[in-house]
């Protein structure tokens, strides 16, 4: 897939397969290599602009690209023929579901791949294995938001759109590096605040690029967040800032909220998040007194073991200042991968159905086996189990089989030493990828050569809603194939025929698009002719003269009546500093990598940065002994890493930084979840990466 010299013979449309933001792209392809990429003009994500990542997609990797099956014989991966492979897995899950029953098999898949990919995935489990454990990998990025969002308005629905920005006059912008994650949308920030003189308020521990663009920097000690937000509602009630009638109209529970901060103590809330009440009351005031605010928020809030109660307390300050149902206010939420809200929206989820139906409801059930042309007992009535539960059920025994698609846990989860004890000790684990080794596909028993972006067709939804067709432009190389393709030939090897009866991807989209009618993701509106000539539309789109729906809730008619406001108190990080391990530790991301680094990093665009670092604060490194650039110890309770050090005030004194981009196959002691706790939100079962406890010694 690699660009040589020469003019595009053809163009075709796609989305960028990183981040969130799903910036279109149009490609110039000829004689199957990608010439030329460059940011599609009116797409509204990205009116034509793209990140250094969107720009660096006309050289995809061929290094360690995986072409062909492999099986494991005496302990190797040897090279396989499809057949082979796909007589393989299918044997092996069959004499699984027979021994174990149908819950002893779970399926992890990227938050990354096409509709039509997640629909098929969701059947098989689902509709044919008769399991419900399916669960992917936006548990590591946006679980907790997701929770949030669905406790504050009663259903999965983004409300905002990306043009929102142009019109706000304020940014709250909270736990999220996004001149680094989502620079296309920070590039539009920045400029929203020269032209509108708009102002942007940050709140992390962390001195980030994204910070140096606030006009209000909050630094606020790592895990406080939750009361941080109370104490800006408490100000903000104590002034009287709060429409307190309009308030009341909008959700249901404004006295029990009021109640619950009437109780919060301002000098307790300055004392543990380490602001003063003075910088709390004065950005207060300005978040009550602007007209359109637009909250934003990352990583630093959803990745917690309070993750949800943060985002929750967060659409709190939203609602009681009225920055709801209006242009250019509310929580725009950006998904940290390409197709998260498609992933959703088809319920390959634990707990979900096609249409954002739900496993335990009867009635869902029915309709989504009516469809199928499945009995409805087919599908199991009880919630799967999260990648976090699959992991311990494997470590029980419970769960003897797993197939891992596009997806690299052995990395980006915590605790790897742990995981990799797990995932050796399993009976049967299948690993579909693109590259090999990863640190997963390296443990495989049967390993599959699936195919990326442009080599295989389908659509992906945006975070705001919009719905874009990717286009195949390119064959997928030597032996590797659509990934949907290869687990229909599991399914059919195992005697699902009828159920897969797809001529092409459309014949998978049409079906999909049945059960959203009537959904909150109606999508019956639009067909791949619609797209390929209207490119982005919004969903619902429930007739094929709709035009998309651009905002959300603009009537204030939201799905319960009113909306919730979240009660919560502030409960500590899982693990704190104590005198063995005196530092806290904070993960996340830095510019020309991507999650864990399975493309980015074998691309030449991340040559400046090939091994991680850790930044301590100049106070911390005389306290430890520490000198910049040299290499250092850091331990946790778990493991042990040697990394060189950064000393900057870009870290707060008592905590320490270090990028998750790297696995072990840097160096077992480069990977930083070696280090990070096994510890999760309860209601999102999100993973905690941003407070775990350490120690940091010269050596
Ligand atoms: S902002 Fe995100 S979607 Fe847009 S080009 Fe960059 S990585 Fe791709």
């Amino acid at each position: 897939m690699k660009s040589k010299g020469g003019e595009p013979e053809r163009w075709v449309m796609s989305i960028c397969p990183y981040c969130g933001v799903g910036c279109g792209v149009e490609v110039g392809v000829r004689d199957g290599r990608i010439m030329k990429v460059k940011g599609m003009r009116g797409n509204p994500a990205n009116l034509g602009e793209l990140c250094h990542l969107g720009m660096a997609l006309k050289d995809m990797p061929e290094k360690e690209r995986l072409l062909y099956p492999m099986i494991r014989k005496d302990g190797v991966l040897r090279r396989a023929s499809f057949k082979e492979a796909i007589d393989t897995v299918a044997e092996r899950l069959m004499e699984t579901i027979s021994m174990y029953g149908p819950d002893s098999v779970a399926m992890y898949i990227s938050a990354s791949e096409y509709i039509e990919e997640y629909y098929v995935y969701n059947k098989f489990m689902k509709g044919c294995i008769g399991t419900n454990n399916i669960d992917s990998s936006a548990r590591l990025c946006w679980a907790s938001g997701v929770m949030g969002i669905v406790g504050a308005f009663g259903q999965d629905s983004p409300p905002c759109t990306y043009g929102d920005i142009e019109l706000a006059d304020m940014f709250f912008i909270t736990g999220y590096n996004m001149v680094v994650s989502k620079p296309v949308l920070s590039r539009r920030i920045a400029r929203t605040k020269r032209k509108n003189r708009a102002t942007i308020v940050v709140v992390d521990p962390r001195r980030t690029p994204t910070a140096r663009m606030a006009d209000i920097h909050l630094r606020i000690r790592p895990g406080t967040d939750i009361l941080l937000h109370n104490g800006l509602a408490r100000v903000m009630m104590d002034e009287g800032l709060i429409d307190e009638d309009e308030a009341r109209g909008l959700v249901h529970n404004y006295d029990e909220f009021r109640a619950h901060i009437e109780k919060v103590d301002m000098d307790g809330v300055a004392m543990t998040t380490g602001l003063d009440v003075e910088e709390i009351e004065r950005t207060a005031r300005a978040i009550a007194r602007a007209e359109r605010v637009l909250f934003l928020w990352g990583q630093g809030l959803n990745q917690s073991t309070t993750g949800t109660g943060k985002v929750s307390t967060l659409l709190n300050i939203a609602f009681v200042t009225g920055n709801i149902g209006r242009p250019g206010c509310g929580p725009l939420a950006v998904t940290g991968q390409t197709d998260a809200m498609g992933l959703r929206e088809v319920g390959a989820l634990p707990h979900l159905l096609p249409g954002f139906r739900k496993v335990t409801d009867e009635e869902h059930r029915k309709e989504v086996a009516s469809i199928w042309g499945i009995a409805p007992e087919r599908i199991s009535k009880s919630r799967g189990k999260t990648f976090p539960a699959i992991l311990e059920a494997i470590d029980k025994g419970e769960i003897r089989a797993l197939w891992i698609i596009h997806s690299n846990p052995l990395s980006t989860f915590p605790d790897t030493g742990w995981i990799k004890r797990v995932l050796e000790g399993i009976d049967f684990l299948v690993v579909q990828d693109c590259y090999h080794p990863t640190e997963t596909t390296s443990l495989a028993h049967v390993l599959l050569p699936g195919s990326q972006w442009l080599e295989k067709e389908g659509c992906m939804t945006n975070s705001t809603r919009g719905l874009n067709l990717v286009e195949k432009a390119l064959p997928p190389p030597g032996d590797a194939r659509p990934d949907l393709e290869i687990v229909m030939a599991v399914a059919r090897r195992m005697g699902y025929t009828g159920e897969f009866w797809y001529r092409n991807t459309e014949d998978i989209f049409e079906e999909y698009k049945t059960l959203t009618r009537g959904r909150p993701n109606d999508i019956t509106g639009v067909s791949y002719r619609r797209l390929r000539k209207e490119r982005s539309l919004q969903w619902p789109i429930p007739d094929p003269a709709h035009r998309g729906t651009e905002r959300r809730f603009t009537d204030r008619r939201f799905p319960e009546g009113r909306l919730f406001l979240g009660i919560h108190g502030h409960t500590p990080p899982r693990e704190s500093p104590d005198s063995d391990y005196p530092l806290l530790l904070i993960t996340g991301v830095i510019p020309f990598h991507f999650h864990s680094g399975t493309r980015t990093g074998r691309m030449k665009l991340s040559l400046p940065v090939r091994e991680p670092f850790v930044q301590i604060h100049p106070v911390d490194a005389v306290r430890y002994g520490v000198t910049d650039g040299e290499y250092v110890e850091v331990a946790s309770r778990r493991g042990t890493l040697r990394l060189r050090a950064v000393v900057t005030e870009d870290v707060m004194e008592g905590t320490v930084f270090i990028p998750y981009h790297f696995g072990y196959l840097t160096g077992w002691n480069k990977a930083v979840n070696m280090l990070t706790i096994r510890a999760y939100d309860d209601v999102s079962a999100q993973p905690e990466f941003k407070a775990c406890a350490v120690r940091i010694r010269g050596c």
